[in-house]
């Protein structure tokens, strides 16, 4: 939170903290410092025990609502998550589905589709909405899923680097084909794998220095009206001192290309 107010930024999105954490008396002291800080929660990302994105195998395996033997269990944490977001007011909760299956007729699919329909619904009655984060899935399958949840309260947070980390499709074709579902936006750079991609990681690089073209991402938000917050994601918290001078960079270049743009 220090970096967040030392580096000027005035919205966040807030990974779930611990189920120990998730108290009244936690949420009352945090919206206290965001007041004091000038710091508004977007979004609430939601994340579970036992999810690793150590390789794209394992992530398969472990990310999100898609894994069949932890399915109803993180249903359950993620309406507490909801109850602790709405705690914060905050109306925007984040979540990796996970892969979802890519045959549409099977069980597991449409076990997966009736999951998150239930997800919906209980963020609905709070006021709240879901937004999947791009990446597992190409855009059109991403679509054809939201299309079957059939659920006024379900959108996107776009990742341009997932898409590129993954192998999986061009960003910026890619937000134009989702353009009106987006409401979430990560300002992320990478580049490709020179191995297989889908198979291998591509590499999470500094905003502006990857093959996502920072400009291109912002002039193309700008197309789509995107009216969101743009929230800068430098996944190295192994590194803080690096971290934080990389997303300072962030905060300049894209002030810098707002303004020409
Ligand atoms: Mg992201």
């Amino acid at each position: 939170m220090d970096v967040v107010r030392e580096l000027g930024i005035k919205t966040i999105q807030l990974h779930t903290p611990h189920k120990e954490s998730r108290t009244e008396s936690t949420a009352r002291a945090f919206l206290q410092k965001l007041k004091d800080y000038d710091i508004t929660i977007t979004t609430v990302f939601m994340g579970f025990e036992g999810e690793t994105y150590e390789t794209i195998e394992k992530t398969a395996q472990t990310i999100g609502f898609v894994p069949k033997e932890t399915r109803a269990a993180r249903l359950a944490e993620a309406f507490e998550i909801a109850d602790f977001a709405k705690l914060l007011g905050v109306k925007a909760l984040g979540s990796h589905i996970g892969f979802v299956p890519h045959d549409k007729q099977s069980q597991d699919y449409v076990e997966i589709v009736e999951t998150i329909r239930l997800l919906c619904d209980h963020l609905a009655e709070q006021g709240q909405e879901l937004h999947l984060e791009t990446g597992q899935e190409s855009v059109d399958d991403l679509l054809d899923f939201i299309t079957h949840v059939r659920r006024d309260n379900l959108f996107v947070n776009f990742d341009p680097a997932n898409l590129i980390l993954y192998g999986i499709g061009k960003p910026i074709e890619a937000l134009k084909v989702i353009g009106a579902r987006v409401r979430g936006v990560h300002c992320k750079d990478a580049v490709a794998t020179t191995g297989t991609p889908g198979v291998d990681w591509g590499r999470e690089v500094p905003f502006g220095s990857g093959q996502v073209d920072a400009e291109a991402f912002l002039r193309a938000l700008k197309e789509i009206n995107y009216q969101g917050a743009l929230t800068i994601e430098r996944e190295i918290p192994e590194e803080p001192e690096r971290q934080k001078e990389e997303i300072g960079q962030a905060v300049k270049l894209i002030s810098d290309l707002l303004a020409k743009i």
